[in-house]
């Protein structure tokens, strides 16, 4: 598991899709360049996911965001590059970074 990733208190990553696990070390490179801690938020859990969201399936993670907009828009896009075409990166605002697998 990637050295500076931290799971919130009730989220585990060790069901995750080696997809995401893949995901992870790339994810964590992006965050602490801005000088920002990565806090996975949730991977499978039930709350507030669609039923056909890929959390249930292991390949989604959220990233919580930043409180400074600025430095989520670089992220953002960070996030994007290094995670590439196979994976979809949303931003909730406020909230966090929805991470998935998903190539077509
Ligand atoms: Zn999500």
């Amino acid at each position: 598991m990637a050295k500076n990733i931290y799971f919130r208190q009730g989220v585990y990553g060790d069901r995750l899709h080696d997809s995401m696990r893949k995901a992870l070390p790339k994810i964590d490179k992006v965050f602490p360049n801005r000088k920002q801690a990565v806090l996975v938020t949730s991977t499978f859990e039930s709350s507030g996911h669609r039923a056909d969201s890929f959390h249930y399936q292991h390949k989604a993670i959220d990233v919580k965001d930043t409180s400074n907009n600025a430095i989520n828009e670089l992220i953002f896009k960070d996030l994007k590059k290094a995670l590439g075409n196979d994976y979809d990166v949303v931003w909730h605002k406020g909230s966090h970074f929805h991470c998935e697998y998903d190539p077509d």
